[in-house]
């Protein structure tokens, strides 16, 4: 049953000259209503046809048009069914039509009487989807058509819509002759068929059909306001959508501190929220040559190019964004200047190909500053069919968002480095934890002694002179053992919070060495030592340190060599030279040894073979870890080897070469300052 021809074509056909207005639909109902308010408020028995597109429409006009039924036996009302309208003929007839017929698009409504005739013939407009009208949808609906008091229209209008109402339902076709008898004159209609009508349009005059200009002008009025309405609306609901995908972006992301995710995130929002082909986030910075592409968002069927290499010095796009500190967009990037002089100029060639290769057709970018340092870059690409015009609220909206995102990468390396500072806490710490509790042990143990000693000396006055001796003696021993446990922890904790100045210089190595190994001798006047030998050369070049800590690293190491080696064993001293750059001293002794797998842990602070609570061999425990740390302060290496248990140890550290800076040559000694000189400097730190 269903026609291929909307009334308002059909009519548009009849009446060229008439131009279809544009009618929003609180207009619309509006109008109805006026015209249907005329039928009541009189006394005619009027011709009314009403079309309603769908049930749910005319249900709610249903009591209404039970009213206007009283007042003619000729109203006519049609729909297409949804639950239980169909065709009947009760208070008045009702015309259920096909889903499929061009009826269920339009909005008619026809009143002929006597004195009056008044038509409303729409069709309504299919819905703009970019207009992202999502809130009130129902008053944005919008028709088009002709509304006029002209009786010739009403009448062809009344005409189309009873054939079809014929069509629908035969059994009325009586009813509807007598219609058209009644309010369609005769010679008006000749042999029925509207598209053959010949009219005579040169008699119109289409501003004079209205018989009250004042309603016109009313309806102008309504209209005006409605459209304004709308356009309120719809910037309301695009500001709407902003703010929520601002909102979406910015809650999503703060739930990361993970700078990986909260990117991840953001681009995928955006690029659904906007729904471009593709986004992409990458973090660079001002000076960076390249960035690799880690987070995009992509729409169907649009080709990767995660992993790609950016370029960034090498192109004029973010160069500019850079300098503008700004968004920048291009909506044609076929012809866009910065793109298209490519044959001179090789950035500009460069990134067409890019253009090309991920099939740019407009493109934005958007920099992620925060407090005035670059973090990174979104890109927006639409890749086609045809450009795109980026909008100002778009931008904006784009802006807003990498505010957010600068805001949450920032967050997350503060986290980071909270996380950083709080581990380093911790094992802080937990050093001094160890510290204390080793410390404690350490000084308690020659206290202890010192202090049975002295209380033996001072209760026990028939103490024989040989025994207060020897009481003395240990005593002073353990003072000796105490006040070096504390010189050694107080240098260690000076070289490691940094606050050694450094009093670099040229220094002749074998000269060092000579005064550690008489330094040594004289500490160990009492005690048989091991043979040492000092192979070290007199002609070397001069290395590049702080003698004080030199001699230090020298004495301590010797020390050791002593200590762990017995009277018959042998120690030895070497420099040897393996690099330009450094000299690398060996002390090396054939005493005890030390397993392969304690080579490292020997430099750790209070670390001893018998284990920190039972030391028999003197010491603090601390040398080595000084040496490692006055090593690292002229940029040097420390290191132990040994073949294990018995087999002798050997420690080497590396030390730089002094360059003379005129000659850029390695310097060998002239003068440097004398053994008594270093020894009165060592002195003076060590008060
Ligand atoms: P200390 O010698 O005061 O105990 P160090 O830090 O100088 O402390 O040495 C740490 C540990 O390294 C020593 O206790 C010892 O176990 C081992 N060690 C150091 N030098 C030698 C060496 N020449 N031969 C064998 N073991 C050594």
């Amino acid at each position: 049953m269903s026609r291929s021809k909307s009334v308002l074509t059909q009519l548009l056909q009849i009446f060229p000259q008439w131009r279809p207005q544009m009618y929003f639909k609180a207009s619309l109902t509006a109008l109805s209503h006026a015209m249907e308010d005329q039928v009541l408020a009189g006394s005619e028995q009027p011709l009314v046809i009403a079309s309603f597109q769908r049930e749910r429409f005319y249900r709610q006009e249903a009591q209404r048009y039970r009213r206007i039924a009283q007042k003619s036996n000729q109203v006519y009302v049609l729909a297409a069914p949804e639950t239980d309208f169909k065709h009947r003929s009760q208070d008045y007839e009702t015309i259920a039509f096909d889903a499929d017929d061009p009826l269920t698009k339009e909005w008619h409504l026809i009143v002929l009487g006597k004195s009056y005739a008044s038509c409303l013939i729409c069709q309504e407009k299919s819905p703009n989807r970019n207009q992202g009208m999502t809130t009130d949808m129902d008053n944005n609906r919008r028709f088009e058509g002709i509304w006029t008091f002209d009786r010739q229209v009403a009448q062809q209008a009344a005409n189309i819509l009873l054939k079809t109402i014929v069509d629908y339902r035969p059994e009325l076709a009586e009813k509807a002759q007598q219609a058209r008898d009644r309010y369609i004159p005769s010679d008006f209609l000749q042999d029925g068929d509207p598209q053959t009508q010949e009219v005579d349009n040169t008699t119109w005059d289409v501003t004079n059909n209205n018989p009250d200009p004042f309603v016109q002008r009313l309806v102008t009025y309504l209209q005006a306001g409605q459209y304004k309405l709308i356009k309120a609306n719809r910037s309301l609901s695009a500001k709407e959508h902003k703010e929520r995908l601002i909102n979406s972006v910015t809650t999503a992301i703060r739930l990361s501190l993970d700078p990986d995710e909260i990117l991840q995130v953001a681009v995928q929002k955006l690029g659904e929220g906007l729904g471009v082909c593709r986004c992409l986030v990458y973090r660079c910075k001002e000076t960076d040559t390249t960035a690799t592409i880690e987070h995009e968002f992509l729409n169907q069927g649009i080709p990767s190019i995660k992993g790609q290499t950016w370029p960034l010095q090498e192109n004029p796009l973010f160069q500019e964004v850079v300098e503008l500190r700004d968004a920048l967009t291009i909506d044609n990037a076929t012809n866009d200047p910065r793109l298209s002089n490519g044959k001179g100029n090789p950035s500009a060639q460069s990134l067409q190909t890019l253009v090309h290769s991920c099939s740019i057709l407009s493109w934005m970018l958007v920099p992620i500053f925060y407090s005035g340092r670059l973090l990174g870059m979104l890109e927006l690409h639409h890749c086609g069919p045809k450009p795109i015009s980026w909008k100002e609220e778009d931008v904006a909206l784009v802006n807003a968002i990498a505010t957010q995102i600068g805001v949450a990468l920032i967050q997350a390396e503060a986290y980071a480095n909270l996380q950083d500072l709080n581990e380093q806490l911790e094992a802080l710490d937990r050093t001094r934890s160890n510290l204390v509790a080793i410390t404690g042990h350490e000084l308690r143990t020659p206290l202890s002694t010192i202090q049975v000693c002295l209380e033996s000396l001072a209760t026990e006055p028939d103490m024989s002179p040989e025994l207060r001796q020897v009481m003395l003696n240990t005593a002073l021993q353990d003072a000796e053992r105490m006040r070096k446990l504390v010189q050694d922890f107080l240098t260690l904790s000076q070289l490691e919070s940094g606050r050694v100045e450094w009093n670099i210089e040229a220094l002749d190595l074998h000269e060092c060495v000579e005064l550690s190994l008489s330094n040594v001798r004289a500490r160990h006047k009492e005690t048989p030592l091991p043979n040492i030998e000092n192979l070290v050369m007199e002609e070397l070049p001069l290395v590049k340190a702080d003698g004080e800590w030199l001699v230090e690293v020298l004495a301590k190491l010797l020390d050791n060599a002593c200590k762990f080696t017995s009277e018959e064993g042998k120690i030895t001293i070497e420099v040897s030279c393996h690099s330009p750059h450094h000299l690398e001293v060996t002390v090396a002794d054939t005493g005890r040894g030390i397993e392969p797998k304690r080579l490292e842990t020997v430099f750790d602070r209070f670390y001893q073979e018998e284990g920190a609570l039972r030391r028999s061999t003197g010491g603090t425990g601390l040398g080595l870890a000084i040496c490692r740390q006055i090593v690292s302060g002229w940029g040097g290496h420390i290191w132990a080897e040994s073949q294990g248990k018995d087999h002798g140890s050997q420690f080497h550290f590396t030390i730089p070469i002094y360059v003379d800076q005129m000659s850029s040559e390695s310097a060998y000694p002239t003068i440097t300052r004398s053994p008594q000189g270093r020894q009165r400097a060592r002195g003076k730190r060590q008060k």
